[in-house]
């Protein structure tokens, strides 16, 4: 699609910010490295990344090759496929044979995998809430958490050039950096206790970094965590990451205990249940308390204070309350990943802890506050930091961090971009809510603010979780220049995590491309009952691609320096020049 069939889509943009039309953006955007970090994090579907001079880029968003080795596996054909063992069957209700293959349904499912491997999209450059391929096509992207205030916001790339243009980066020697503003502003929207700020280059290392802490102010040893969840993948924290060390059929560490999600849809006490919150509350009371029984000494709980990566399930606040009470009982620090949450997004409080009346010992926030510029930072009190003795020193700011920080500040404040997260996120879930009654697919719609999660099912009635049809989702929105991404244990939970300068325009074209997607999926398809249990089992993957840290499939074959080269010569637009940023 040529990029003027979505025009209107982009003269629609946000409020307040002043950006001008498209070619005006694309003297921000074009070709500048921050835009290649900035499709990052959320970005379930980037499937390769190709670096070439120091300012082209271009990464494939296309993904869902994963699990299924053949066209019969995708639709979990129970005895040939690496996806046989449980997996659901289905067929179309008006036919009783069983020959799956030669289902609608099925066919669809087929070929969209293959033109999913055929035609991998490909990014090269990326404005606001904006992703741009190789002909120039715009895209709406709906995932990238991590491109916080938006997608080479230029006040961002501005911040960040001119700091690179003009500081120096030193390591190894005192020397006085003079005034940071960063740690001052950011203080402004904590609680005063959490006064000391450890700065780190990614998520997972700030999550390395408070699992340190905590080991060494309570002399614990072990971790709670909560089941599913994703706190980075690096060696010591992919084990506090049931969603890594499971798909990669690892073994829980022994130090690290699972409780489950309170997920009311899906999980083991559902609504309907008054008692449900009661119940995950006593089943975690026991994990906790088998920790001192069997001699052992809890250092830490670790979790999401809304469980995004695991599937977007909303705690109540009663049972995060009820959590963070039974750790300190039993001697643990209780650290809040604000990774995705964070920053505004839940609308209603800047840090969604605050949005679930807890006060984390140790917060993580993490790469949305550069706007995708590799920065993160371990927040804590001066007693618990000061554990590192002299080593505190190694996580200092760097002037490109304060800069960049500085900048994702002021534009979250000028923007009024926490206002908007509410007022588009309810929009959102409103219209979504519509588009449930309408579709049997949908079983289910949550979220907060700018944060939403919806299930896609079999049926409204089995709950079972429809993972094929997501994908196909996801493929077919594609097409129509939205991209989304599928989450959750099951993969069947379509995410929606946009940058925050999402528009009520963005929503409407969003839930319209839904409908149609969903309108055209042949109708009366349900998984055949008793074929499979609703926790499908870990996928087994092929050897040729290798699972990212979300389960990001990467398939490990090079595009030839031939077409590398005609996809730059593609773009279009001027060369970056920091004077446009004026
Ligand atoms: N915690 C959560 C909740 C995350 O989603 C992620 C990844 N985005 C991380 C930690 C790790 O962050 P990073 O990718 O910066 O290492």
């Amino acid at each position: 699609m040529p990029v003027t069939a979505n025009e209107n889509m982009s003269r629609k943009r946000s409020r307040k910010r002043k950006v001008g039309d498209d070619d005006t953006d694309n003297l921000h955007s074009q070709q500048h490295p921050l835009a290649a970090a900035s499709i990052r994090g959320l970005d379930y579907n980037v499937v390769r990344m190709l670096q070439g001079n120091n300012d082209d880029f271009a990464v494939e968003v296309g993904g869902m090759m994963d699990s299924f080795s053949s066209p019969a596996a995708v639709v979990g054909q129970s005895s040939t496929s690496s996806f046989s063992s449980g997996a659901p069957t289905f067929r179309a209700n008006q036919e009783e044979s069983t020959d799956v293959t030669n289902d609608p349904l099925v066919k669809m499912f087929q070929s969209f995998r293959l033109n999913q491997e055929q035609r991998p999209l490909k990014i090269v450059r990326s404005s606001y809430q904006y992703l741009y391929d190789t002909t120039n096509s715009e895209y709406l992207d709906c995932v990238n958490s991590v491109s916080h205030v938006g997608h080479c916001h230029p006040a961002v790339v501005k911040a960040a050039a001119a700091s690179m243009e003009r500081d120096p980066s030193i390591t190894g020697m005192d020397i006085d950096h003079g005034e940071m503003k960063y740690p001052d502003k950011l203080r402004q929207t904590l609680p005063h206790y959490l006064d000391t700020f450890l700065f780190c280059n990614s998520g997972s290392e700030a999550v390395d970094l408070a699992l340190q802490l905590s080991t060494l102010h309570t002399g614990g040893t072990d971790a709670v965590v909560t089941d599913n969840a994703f706190h980075g993948s690096i060696g010591s924290v992919h084990h506090l990451s049931p969603k890594v060390f499971k798909a990669n059929n690892m073994t829980k560490a022994d130090w690290v205990h699972i409780l489950a999600m309170p997920d009311l849809y899906r999980g083991q006490y559902q609504h309907g249940d008054p008692e449900a919150v009661h119940k995950y509350l006593s089943d975690a009371r026991q994990v906790i308390e088998s920790i001192t029984q069997s001699g052992r000494k809890l250092a830490c709980f670790i979790a999401e204070p809304m469980l995004v990566v695991p599937g977007m399930v909303i705690p109540s606040a009663a049972w995060l309350q009820e959590i963070y009470k039974m750790v300190r009982e039993a001697g643990g620090l209780c650290i809040a990943d604000e990774v995705q949450a964070g920053l505004g997004r839940v609308g209603s409080h800047f840090w969604s802890f605050q949005a679930q009346g807890v006060g984390p010992d140790i917060l993580i926030i993490g790469k949305n506050i550069g706007n995708g510029y590799p920065m993160a930072l371990v927040a804590t009190s001066r007693e618990i930091a000061a554990v590192l003795g002299d080593r505190i020193k190694e996580y200092g700011c760097s002037r490109m961090m304060d800069a960049v920080g500085c900048a994702v500040l002021e534009v979250l404040q000028e923007e009024h971009l926490m206002t908007a997260a509410m007022s588009v996120g309810k929009y959102l879930r409103e219209q979504l809510t519509i588009l449930q009654h309408k579709h049997d697919y949908i079983g289910d719609v949550r979220g907060l603010g700018l944060m939403v999660g919806l299930e896609v099912v079999w049926s409204k009635e089995s709950k079972r979780p429809a993972r094929e049809v997501a994908e196909h989702i996801i493929y077919k929105m594609k097409e129509e220049n939205v991209i989304l991404a599928c989450e959750g244990y099951n993969r069947n939970i379509l995410m929606m995590m946009p940058p925050m300068c999402f528009t009520r325009d963005n929503v409407v074209h969003l839930v319209q491309q839904l409908d149609k997607v969903l309108s055209e999926l042949p109708r009366h398809c349900y998984p055949v009952e008793g074929s499979a249990p609703v926790f499908c089992p870990p996928v087994v993957h092929q050897s040729t691609v290798s699972e990212g840290r979300l389960g990001i499939l990467q398939p490990q074959e090079e595009e030839d320096e031939e077409d590398q080269l005609a996809s730059r010569e593609n773009l279009e637009g001027p060369k970056h020049n920091y004077q446009d940023l004026d």
